[in-house]
């Protein structure tokens, strides 16, 4: 029984018998209408800002300048959004590099305790600025073998994540814990969470639930899309849980490496 999206490309009759090649064209279309859909998201993505950066520098120049309040106005806005495409381009870089490969991981063997620590101190202002409590469980220290460049962008994204979707006062937990064969990490918040039927598609690049809240708080729409790469590079897993309303649960599986060397490029 042939699936109606499979269409013969190719056929030939000899002596003995008849040879069908089918080629999935559904695959095909599917892909090519990703990579359409890629094109225009990103096209979208860098006009905002850049039209934005457009309309408020003709302004000043057309005399808002001469209003130091307003002047000051219109700078911050051509300021944040200058940032904010900064912010896309670095993060578009870096996907591509990571989907092609061409990232270099260099594995180390690390302390998680150093490593959660170190991330934790660049995120200390923005914790502090949303009165939010954050709570670090790890049983005991113990060795993970990551990259830790790319380790520290899993954690930033996950945690700055967790920051912007949770109101002021909130609470976040990251808890890490090491187990026989594998360990785990968990960074829990009690943020506006995450509808059920939104769940499987927000590691998709540029997929938001909320455009104008993610916009707003400063995101790309594409810290997801790069953690799970990251985390797939590690050989790990990565599951979310979710209540509207409560908060969002992530869970980081990773395999302990038996045998390790000092670097492994992979
Ligand atoms: P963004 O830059 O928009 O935050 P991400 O790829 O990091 O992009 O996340 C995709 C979307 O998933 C977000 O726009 C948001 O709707 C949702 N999301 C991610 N993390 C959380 C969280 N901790 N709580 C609630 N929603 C979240």
């Amino acid at each position: 029984i042939l699936d109606a999206s499979f269409t013969p490309m190719w056929m030939e009759t000899s002596g003995c018998g008849v040879v069908i090649v089918f080629h999935d064209l559904t695959a095909i279309r599917r892909l090519e209408q990703l990579r359409k859909d890629f094109v225009a998201n990103v096209s979208h993505e860098l006009k905002t800002p850049i039209t934005s950066i457009r309309g408020f520098s003709e302004t000043l120049l057309d005399g808002a300048h001469q209003d130091p309040e307003i002047c000051r106005e219109f700078l911050q806005i051509i300021l944040d959004e200058s940032i904010r495409l900064q912010r896309l381009i670095s993060d578009l870089l870096d996907l591509s590099r990571i989907e092609s490969k061409r990232v270099n991981i260099i594995k180390k063997s690390v302390s998680i305790q150093s490593l959660v620590h170190s991330v934790v101190k660049t995120l200390e202002d923005q914790i502090r600025n949303k009165e939010m409590e954050l709570t670090i469980q790890i049983s005991s220290d113990f060795q993970v073998q990551v990259d830790p460049d790319s380790f520290q962008q899993i954690l930033i994204n996950l945690l700055t994540n967790a920051i912007n979707y949770t109101g002021v006062g909130g609470k976040i937990s990251l808890m890490a814990v090491d187990r026989k064969e594998e360990w785990k990490l968990q960074i829990k918040d009690t943020g506006i969470g995450i509808p059920k039927e939104d769940l499987p598609r927000i590691f998709e690049r540029f997929y938001r639930v909320d455009k104008a809240r993610a916009r707003a708080s400063g995101g790309t729409g594409l810290g997801l899309a790069i953690v799970k790469h990251l985390v797939e590079i590690h050989d790990g897993k990565i599951q979310v849980d979710s209540e509207v309303g409560k908060g969002t649960n992530f869970t980081l599986t990773f395999p302990h490496q038996s045998n390790l060397t000092s670097e492994v490029t992979k």
